[in-house]
């Protein structure tokens, strides 16, 4: 599939890796947006949220455990970060595979734009 974060997975195109399980992968985002700002993903392409299936409830609900692992490994666990899923056109989403920015690292500001 011609698709950059499955490549990603595949080991086809590098990365930075931050996290990694069985199913899900971390890694930090090419333009940063703050200090710390890493992209987590399923392993399995999904195109986004919205063709989350009941069959991958138990993997979305260990990809929101891993934000936890991920957010404390990156030091950021106590001050606080944010976790943002864009989704089509008007959330501006660019790559459908879904993915889980966590961005933190300085004060954020709300909302978005
Ligand atoms: P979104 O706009 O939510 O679809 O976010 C896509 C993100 O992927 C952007 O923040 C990009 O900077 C990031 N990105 C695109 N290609 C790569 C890559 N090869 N490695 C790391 N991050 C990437
Ligand atoms: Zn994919």
């Amino acid at each position: 599939m011609d698709c950059i974060f499955c490549k990603i997975v595949a080991g086809e195109i590098p990365s930075e890796k931050v996290y990694e399980d069985e199913d899900l992968y971390a890694f930090y985002d090419i333009q940063p947006a703050a200090p710390a700002h890493v992209l987590l993903i399923p392993k399995k392409h999904i195109s986004s949220m919205m063709d989350v299936k009941e069959e991958d409830k138990g993997l979305m609900g260990n990809l929101i455990l891993s934000i936890q692992k991920i957010a404390g490994q990156l030091g950021m666990d106590k001050e606080g970060f944010r976790v943002v899923n864009n989704i089509g056109e008007f959330g501006q989403q660019t790559v459908p595979h879904i993915h889980f920015h966590l961005i933190g690292g300085r004060q954020l500001t709300w909302p978005p734009g």
